[in-house]
């Protein structure tokens, strides 16, 4: 009985050692302690020995099976960590698969570039909620009472504050300029920085024309400035964003908030002034408005207009984008194309 076990327990361990899986692990487990194996058929058989032989057998028999569970758990535990997390073998020759790189948008490399260059010059960045008021975008700003951009047909209105007063009647900002009320009512003269941002018009969009798009505002307000340097400023501006010589030229322009108000274009970069389909045969695209702080304005802001001034000037961040890269479809930038998008890496 007892060389009989010494067998079981010498053919076990070999089978224990030559398994590769787990599954050959499982297997072995089953024929060596299972129902059916010769472990279970000697003690089956214990009822004809002495009572001495019993106690033997017995020992012996819980010894094996001790040993057998031991191994086949560090059989098992060696397999599964030197298991390959790889399904097939690694080829290292392969060519890797490419992965997907990202890039900034076309709008978002024209405004850090516009960013770089007036933070050069002095400026301030400042931002602000896309959620003003009709007292910041409209009253502060000199904007009549009966002005067209006031009604619903122009301007988003938040939904339930009609009937409040112009401070707590809200809306998503038309311009960026209200923002510049606040600013200078928080921080004092004098002041530049500037406010990039997205803004919101009710309009019929067309290739020209989108219900958001992005602005870039500056302002200086100090003592004695003049808007003939804010020209200068503006070219430098131009020429350290597009990396040349930029003609400039100033039309008269009229918005509520400026005294006087310019129009302010650039020679088109596409044709050179000669006249093509993205300046509509002009030669001249119109980039900014812009114009000396009106004194209104700057009452609003309880700022002193006989000791202070400036000037604004707005550049439409699309415009300088399409004059960049030649586009002609305002609605492009926002479509969400890929194809249109992957070409500005
Ligand atoms: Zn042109």
């Amino acid at each position: 009985m007892k060389e009989n076990l010494e067998k079981i327990l010498k053919q076990g361990l070999e089978k224990i050692e030559k398994t590769k899986t787990v599954e050959e692990v499982q297997e072995v487990r089953k024929d060596l302690m299972g129902k059916n194996s010769e472990l279970t058929k000697v003690l089956k058989g214990m009822s004809s020995l002495s009572a001495e032989e019993k106690r033997e057998t017995g020992m012996k028999a819980t010894e094996i099976r001790e040993e057998f569970t031991k191994k086949l758990e560090e059989k098992e535990g060696e397999i599964i960590s030197n298991k390959s997390v790889l399904d097939e073998p690694l080829d290292l020759t392969l060519p890797g698969k490419s992965v997907g790189e990202g890039a900034l948008h076309p709008i978002t490399q024209m405004c850090y570039d516009l960013n770089d260059a007036f933070l050069s010059l002095g400026f301030e960045l400042y931002s602000e909620d896309d959620i003003s008021s009709e007292k910041f975008v409209f009253d502060n700003l000199n904007f009549a009472a009966d002005h067209p951009a006031r009604q619903m047909m122009d301007t988003y209105w938040i939904e339930g504050t009609e009937n409040k007063n112009a401070e707590e009647r809200l809306c998503l900002r038309p311009h960026l300029t209200g923002g510049s009320v606040r600013k200078l009512l928080k921080d004092g003269a004098p002041a530049r920085f500037i406010y990039p941002g997205r803004v919101y018009r009710n309009e019929d969009v067309d290739s020209g024309h989108e219900r958001a798009f992005f602005q870039y505002e500056a302002l200086i307000v100090d003592k004695d400035i003049s808007f003939s340097s804010g020209l200068v400023m503006i070219k430098t501006i131009l020429e350290k964003v597009f990396g040349r010589e930029i003609k400039v030229r100033m039309r008269e322009g009229f918005f509520p908030f400026t005294e006087p108000g310019y129009e302010i274009d650039m020679e088109c970069l596409v044709c050179g002034g000669k006249g093509c389909k993205v300046c509509k045969n002009n030669g001249w695209i119109e980039v900014m408005p812009g114009g000396v702080i009106h004194p209104n304005v700057l009452r609003a802001a309880n700022l002193d207009p006989a000791e202070w001034t400036g000037f604004y000037i707005n550049i439409g961040l699309e415009r300088l984008v399409m004059m960049r890269y030649g586009v002609d479809d305002i609605r492009l930038f926002h479509s969400g194309d890929l194809r249109f998008l992957k070409q500005f890496k």
